[in-house]
């Protein structure tokens, strides 16, 4: 009884921590200290769960003896092996670490759902109907998220697709909400075994037929999406054991995955069905009359010298700096010329990179100061006024054919005005097209010059160049 109580209050407890540490992951200053504030929470939600077993183990129950100890074993490994990888992780690796993770969230609900469901637990139908939306919920996000892993990685390269292949995905979602509704109504039978096999079945491969038809370059927002439903399973999982600490969390998790799909889909200009079910990047869908005129190209060292006598410069990191791992000597190249006093100011595009907020992590990795970072709708409006705009690595997010070509994929989407500067720089190893596949105007464009190369070895010929010319 009284760890009920205090279960409760740990509840709330972790419950705050939780939305207060979200919010302080809103800004890169303090968002370490909220990261620790809610694994505070977890902790707390964690022990007290430990608290109600050590009251119950008092009525001298031999099976919670067995999981306990099972429970601090899988707490042990899991906490472990997180950490290892954790430590050992590379930035461009993270999406499909946290595809991982996130899947791991859907089959811990599901598993939850599942022991209730084949031990029959759940007796209201209330609590079997939430307990099998959570399964469903909970084990689409598992597979779906473990074929979300295997595309980032490179484990599986194609999307697989085949025709009428939509109506079959929607039979097997339909087997799999029947299965579950049988399971719902027909509590305690003969047939509720091999119907919660069925279901599970069902749930499961939905995941995977789900995912597989979607291209790989799309699998963040679908990472976050089923981050979202990780987040929803959890939710009514915790409903139904009545725990408020999972309830809560699940709610957190589901809204704030919610919210980050539906802004990435911003970003991107594209609904969730658009990204969901078309096949975005693929040469078919390429519009537009192509571009008109010729690409020029600098070399690294007049380009950086160009930048040494310019008064402002402003940069756009994309993708390719993630992909060269060249943040470190981008800073080193800044350093330099600020020491010889040119305005150096970074642009940040919402979806720049494979993930939300990946050019802010890797330059605060590189050590670059918040106030010369800028987000895209406080810069947008400087470029007009600069003399310099150096893409690095970028190439959609700097595309103007989302403003003038109507037959573009990317149209409508929002762009930095790169091109409005009075020169630009583009650094890339050749014509390689960006995550969307279409040709980037900008790069034909009258003030545009290529520097071609990894971003790493540009970099260290630039810096190179502007340390040649003395103080
Ligand atoms: P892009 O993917 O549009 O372009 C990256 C460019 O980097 C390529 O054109 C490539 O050209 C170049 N590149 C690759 N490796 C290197 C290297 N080692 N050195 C130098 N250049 C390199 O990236 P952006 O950041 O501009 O745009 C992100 C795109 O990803 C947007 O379309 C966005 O919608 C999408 N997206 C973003 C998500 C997010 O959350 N941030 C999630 C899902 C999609 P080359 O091969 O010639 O070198």
């Amino acid at each position: 009884m009284v760890a009920q109580h205090i279960m409760g209050l740990s509840g709330l407890a972790a419950a705050v921590l939780f939305i207060f540490g979200l919010k302080r992951m809103s800004s890169p200053t303090t968002a370490l200290s909220g990261i620790v504030v809610a694994g505070v929470g977890m902790l707390l939600a964690i022990a007290a769960s430990f608290l109600t077993v050590a009251e119950l183990l008092q009525s001298g129950n031999a099976r919670l003896e067995t999981n306990i100890a099972l429970a601090i074993a899988a707490l042990a490994l899991g906490s472990g092996w997180a950490w290892w990888r954790g430590s050992k992780v590379g930035m461009t690796e993270m999406p499909q670490m946290v595809a991982l993770y996130n899947g791991m969230g859907g089959g811990a609900a599901a598993a939850i759902a599942a022991v209730s469901i084949f031990g029959a637990q759940a007796d209201t139908s209330l609590i079997r109907a939430v307990t099998a939306i959570g399964a469903l919920i909970g084990s689409v996000s598992l597979t779906g998220s473990i074929i979300a892993w295997a595309k980032l990685d490179g484990k599986i390269d194609k999307p697989w697709r085949f025709a009428g292949q939509r109506v079959v995905n929607g039979l097997v979602f339909l087997t799999a909400l029947l299965l579950g509704l049988g399971l719902i109504v027909t509590p305690g039978t003969a047939a509720g075994l091999p119907l919660a096999i069925l279901f599970f079945a069902a749930a499961l491969g939905f995941g995977v037929m789900m995912t597989l038809p979607i291209g790989g370059a799309d699998m963040p927002v679908v990472i976050s999406l089923y981050n979202a439903f990780t987040g929803l399973a959890v939710g009514l999982e915790g409903y139904a054991l009545q725990n408020p600490a999972l309830m809560i969390a699940g709610m957190v998790v589901g809204s704030a995955g919610t919210s980050l799909t539906v802004l990435m889909a911003k970003a991107m200009n594209r609904s969730l069905a658009n990204v969901l079910f078309s096949n975005f990047g693929d040469a078919a869908v390429q519009g537009g009359a192509g571009p008109q005129g010729e690409m020029k190209s600098s070399s690294a060292g007049d380009a950086a010298i160009a930048m040494r006598y310019a008064s402002s410069v402003i940069i756009i990191p994309g993708y390719g700096l993630a992909v060269a791992q060249a943040q470190q000597k981008l800073y080193e190249f800044v350093k330099l010329l600020q020491a010889a006093g040119v305005d150096v100011k970074f642009a940040i595009h919402p979806v720049a990179g494979r993930m939300p907020g990946h050019m802010n992590v890797l330059l605060a990795e590189a050590g670059v100061p918040y106030d010369v970072i800028y987000d895209m709708d406080d810069i947008n409006s400087d470029f007009a006024n600069t003399d310099v705009a150096l893409v690095i690595g970028a190439n959609d997010v700097v595309n103007p054919a989302a403003r003038t070509d109507k037959s573009s994929p990317i149209y409508g989407m929002p762009i930095l005005n790169a091109d409005q500067a009075r020169q630009v720089y583009v650094v890339k190893r050749g014509q390689g097209k960006g995550y969307s596949g279409v040709e980037n105007l900008l790069f034909f464009g009258d003030n545009c010059a290529m520097v071609y190369g990894d971003a790493q070895a540009v970099l260290t010929q630039m810096v190179q160049s502007v340390k040649d010319l003395g103080a």
